[in-house]
């Protein structure tokens, strides 16, 4: 489902991504880990082209990602191109980013009938299935600011569902909740990962990552510095700042 190969992103003097491998099978879990700097985000933001990548590739479902290959040249694509790609690419983010002045069913119902130019009643229905299926089937009128900021998150994760995507990125998405908020968020990924979602995580919630990851990988400096099965990874460490990063967080 995701191929990234030799991928290279720098900000100005600052090389970020040192050359990126991965692949992500359809249906699998990755959860990302790493200290803070390390470029996990930046790696995310990539791989919709919210960054634009300085050598490598991405592919998504087979497709080249905000490029077009010529003759071994690749030419960056048109904005509507990327937005037809980024379609089937959720993201959820630390901060939910959800619209403020929309409810919870006009926050859902953004993307599918503004982007993709969906039928509203389809969507709507869709809609109140999705938020029952995060637990918020009572919330559908109720505006952001109402809610907790685990509701939020699952709101969020609700309208990138909405979506219908092939593949969801996860970057800290319960960081900023208070600790109480966190499982019922956790609940809901475990939830997507299980129904058979293609997911990248990335995630400081170790618990969740041995529990549901099918692969992980951890980053130090821009590059991999180990990766593998978790309990194999979490359990028996072999890089040194892999041992460190754990001693830390555990
Ligand atoms: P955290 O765990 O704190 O979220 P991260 O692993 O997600 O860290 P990134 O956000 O990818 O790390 O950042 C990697 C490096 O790139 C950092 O040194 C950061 O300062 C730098 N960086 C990220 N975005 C930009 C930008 N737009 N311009 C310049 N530097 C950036
Ligand atoms: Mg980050």
């Amino acid at each position: 489902m995701v191929q990234a190969t030799g991928v290279r992103k720098s900000f100005g003097a600052l090389e970020v991504l040192k050359g990126i491998n991965l692949s992500v099978s359809n249906g699998q879990v990755m959860c990302l880990l790493g200290q803070s700097g390390s470029g996990k985000s930046t790696f995310l933001r990539c791989i919709n082209h919210l960054e634009r990548i300085d050598k490598g590739r991405i592919r998504v479902d087979g497709e080249l990602i905000g490029y077009k290959e010529h003759k071994g040249y690749l030419q960056e694509m048109h904005e509507h191109e990327i937005a037809r790609q980024r379609i089937h690419i959720g993201m959820v983010f630390q901060h939910f980013n959800l619209f403020p002045h929309m409810t919870v069913l006009q926050n859902i119902m953004e993307g599918p009938v503004g982007v993709k130019r969906e039928p509203r009643e389809d969507v709507r229905e869709r809609a109140h299935a999705i938020l029952k299926r995060v637990g918020l089937a009572e919330k559908v009128n109720a505006y952001p600011r109402q809610l907790s900021g685990g509701q939020q998150q699952r709101v969020a994760i609700a309208r990138a569902l909405a979506m219908q995507p092939k593949l969801i990125l996860f970057d800290e998405p319960t960081s900023a909740l208070d600790p109480e908020l966190v499982s019922d968020v956790l609940d809901v990924m475990r939830d997507l990962a299980q129904s058979g979602m293609t997911m990248i995580v990335v995630t400081h919630e170790i618990a969740f990552a041995r529990e549901v990851a099918d692969h992980i990988v951890f980053m130090a400096g821009g590059e991999i510095i180990e990766e593998g099965k978790p309990g194999d990874v979490l359990g028996n460490p072999c890089h040194p700042q892999t041992q460190a990063f754990l001693s830390k967080v555990l």
